[in-house]
């Protein structure tokens, strides 16, 4: 507990618990908190995401993680964020403060954006995103023909193809089956056992239980533009 207590007992100094406030991938203090529910470590999301997605194992103890589902085995850690933040308040501060502030300029217009890109190593600090669970991701799906990803049945004209791009703005928490589910109804092809519907982002096809937010750590996405993903419906092969 790191409340006082009614024998008069103080609150610990950081130094007591800055072990536990710590992420050991980053060494900076845990922002967006995330457990592995098998061994109970703790990062920030956007560094443990990156790395179980292409390892599958806890970053600390290496914990072998499901090769198919590891992400399952990730929890956000909001009482430990909140730990954080009551420990650590400048951090909570300077956080919100970078979120405002990004957000403003990224609305600003252009010319202020193009400014501002040219100190790249500035750029990279300061476009290093956190996403709480709300934030809105602007993301562009098109469709995947445009990408020569694969070869599909709908053979269409690239007007049709134009008409087949949407853009959403969405919570960084929505997880990719979501976005799928909404594909299939929007195409009406809702039926898994005749179409097969996937959502990928640079070619490479993105699991159901991704949040938009893992995959903005995963592939180190950066708000200036709109995520771009792309989708493709193919016949299931029987
Ligand atoms: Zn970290
Ligand atoms: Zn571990």
């Amino acid at each position: 507990m790191i409340e006082s207590t009614d024998d008069g007992k103080t609150q610990p100094s950081v130094g007591d618990v800055n072990c536990h406030l710590i992420c050991t991938v980053c060494k900076g203090y845990l922002v967006d908190a995330t457990t592995i529910t098998e061994c109970l470590h703790s990062f920030c999301r956007s560094c443990v995401v990156p790395h179980v997605a292409e390892f599958h194992q806890c970053p600390s103890c290496s914990v072998p993680l499901s090769t198919t589902k590891p992400f399952s085995q990730l929890r956000r850690d909001y009482t430990l964020q909140s730990i954080v933040y009551k420990m650590v308040p400048r951090l909570a501060r300077n956080e919100l403060d970078r979120r405002k502030q990004f957000r403003q300029e990224r609305f600003a217009g252009a010319s202020k954006m193009n400014n501002f890109v040219e100190d790249s190593k500035a750029e990279e600090c300061y476009l290093q995103s956190f996403f709480a669970p709300n934030d809105p991701i602007s993301i562009n799906c098109e469709f995947g023909l445009r990408a020569n990803l694969g070869k599909d049945d709908l053979s269409e004209s690239g007007s049709q193809q134009q008409q087949h791009r949407r853009f959403f703005r969405c919570p960084a928490d929505l997880p990719i089956g979501h976005l799928v589910k909404f594909l299939r109804n929007k195409f009406n092809v809702t039926d898994p056992a005749t179409h097969k519907l996937e959502i990928l982002y640079n070619g490479r096809p993105l699991a159901p239980e991704y949040k938009l937010s893992d995959v903005a750590y995963i592939f180190s996405w950066k708000e200036r533009e709109p995520l771009r993903l792309w989708y493709r419906i193919s016949p299931t092969i029987k």
